[in-house]
């Protein structure tokens, strides 16, 4: 799943994970844990995540190879949140290569600029995420037009990227991903 923040990958990579029967592997997800938990990771990664930047490609790599690693993931993952940059992505397509396996679809979600900051500042007043401050927000969308955006032309030029309007009710956004992928 790709897609800037706000876009809706954690929604809809979770109706994807139940639908096919694969786990989803969320980095946000497992940065927040590591946090709550307080690990070496999450100790860390706290001061990037907090202010909207990325957590370092140092970091990231070993949490990434850990999770390619465990057994749920050896028959196909849906992969929330990464890759986010160059270095990520090649990690990625590296270790599911020595696996036997492939980056299948890329699936990006496309919505407006406008609609994203909406998104995002509604959903703070909601979660009190500690990256959900305006300037966090701000960041974390210029951080996903510099370092992510990138990889949608990597993508494209597989020939594994499907764009997906990002727009409408969560079920049609849903059914129009279920189009894209013809399961
Ligand atoms: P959003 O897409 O709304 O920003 P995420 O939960 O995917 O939400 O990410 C939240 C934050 O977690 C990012 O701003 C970043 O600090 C960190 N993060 C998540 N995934 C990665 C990653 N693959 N590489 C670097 N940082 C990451």
């Amino acid at each position: 799943m790709l897609g800037p923040p706000g876009s809706g990958k954690g929604t809809q990579g979770q109706i994807l994970s139940s639908r096919l029967g694969i786990p989803k592997i969320a980095t946000g997800d497992i940065l927040r844990a590591a946090m709550k938990a307080g690990t070496p990771l999450g100790k860390d990664a706290k001061r990037f995540y907090d202010a909207g930047k990325l957590v370092p490609d140092s970091l990231i790599l070993e949490l990434i190879k850990t999770e390619l690693a465990k057994p749920e993931a050896q028959q196909g993952a849906i992969f929330d949140g990464f890759p986010r940059t160059a270095a990520q992505a090649e990690l990625v397509e590296r270790t599911l290569t020595a696996h036997g396996q492939r980056l299948a679809h890329v699936l990006l979600l496309d919505v407006p600029e406008e609609e994203l900051v909406k998104r995002l500042h509604g959903r703070a007043l909601q979660e009190g995420r500690t990256d959900d401050t305006p300037e966090a927000i701000r960041t974390r969308l210029l951080t996903y037009h510099q370092d992510t955006a990138p990889l949608v032309a990597y993508y494209a030029q597989r020939g594994v990227m499907h764009r997906v309007p990002g727009v409408g009710t969560v079920e049609e956004i849903a059914e129009a991903v279920k189009r894209k992928l013809g399961r």
